[in-house]
């Protein structure tokens, strides 16, 4: 598989064209942003973490019957994917408070929610990401009501395998962000990354914040807790 013409450099990743069209290659880089990127940083080791462990979370979810874009993973860094066109939706779901919720309610982080809660966001820097509601998806055509219903239904199903599986590493799924697309004939699959980068997760024993949070709160020690949970990932992680 040939790495051709770079397509697009985002804030995480840079994705490349490849001499089969369905097909990229997808290069995670350690750049760290926050605040749709008013805050910058590096995190050292963190492409190689968040290529890693998204590839290991998407075939787990295959193997529970959500569709991916992951195709193979063909170094430390790079990941051959299916090229899809985004829906421009970020799909958060939610299990605890944190975050954005809490800013937006006047809540205290850390309160367990009897269901898991989802919103979108519509994906649109300019405009800082703004909250969506269904009517304004449809209204906008972002996405059809079947496709919406298809998103959700996979959205709580990433939710419930996840939340599984990193409770059996001793972690606690709190919060995180999908995206979705469509391939060629329609279909929509999960795309770009889950990682520490687009999950909330922590420590369930001590609470303590294994993911992005530790940048965007400056609490330190993030390469630390970025390689703790990958470390976990993999003494768990026998598919
Ligand atoms: P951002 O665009 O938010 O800065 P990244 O640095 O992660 O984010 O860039 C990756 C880009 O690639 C994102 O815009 C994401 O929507 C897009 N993307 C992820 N997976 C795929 C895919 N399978 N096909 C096409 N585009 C994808
Ligand atoms: N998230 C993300 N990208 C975004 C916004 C949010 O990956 O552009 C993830 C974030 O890491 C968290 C979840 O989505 O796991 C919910 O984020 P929230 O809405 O609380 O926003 P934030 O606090 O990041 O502003």
């Amino acid at each position: 598989m040939y790495k051709m013409e770079l397509l697009y450099e985002g804030k995480a990743k840079k994705v490349y064209a490849t001499d089969d069209p369905a097909l990229l290659i997808v290069d995670y880089k350690d750049d760290a942003t926050a605040f749709n990127g008013v805050k910058k940083g590096t995190i050292r080791g963190k492409g190689v973490i968040n290529n890693r462990m998204s590839n290991r979370l998407m075939k787990r979810l295959e193997a529970s019957g959500i569709p991916t874009h992951f195709v193979e993973e063909l170094s430390e860094r790079e990941t051959l994917v299916k090229k899809v066109s985004i829906v421009p939706l970020e799909v958060i779901v939610r299990n605890i408070s944190a975050g954005s919720f809490c800013k937006r309610y006047g809540v205290e982080e850390g309160i367990v929610f009897d269901e898991p809660t989802m919103e979108f966001s519509y994906k649109n820097d300019a405009l800082n990401d703004p909250l969506i509601c269904v009517p304004h998806i449809l209204a906008m055509k972002l996405a059809t009501r079947e496709e919406i219903a298809q998103i959700e239904r996979y959205a709580l199903g990433v939710n419930e395998a996840l939340r599984e599986f990193w409770s059996g590493c001793g972690v606690t799924l709190v919060d995180f962000k999908l995206e979705f697309g469509r391939l060629p004939d329609g279909t929509i699959i999960l795309a770009d990354e889950i990682s520490p980068d687009t999950c909330r997760l922590w420590d369930s024993a001590t609470g303590k914040k294994l993911d992005k949070d530790r940048f965007r709160q400056d609490l330190g020690g993030v390469e630390d807790a970025y390689t703790e949970v990958m470390r976990r990932l993999t003494a768990h992680d026998h598919a």
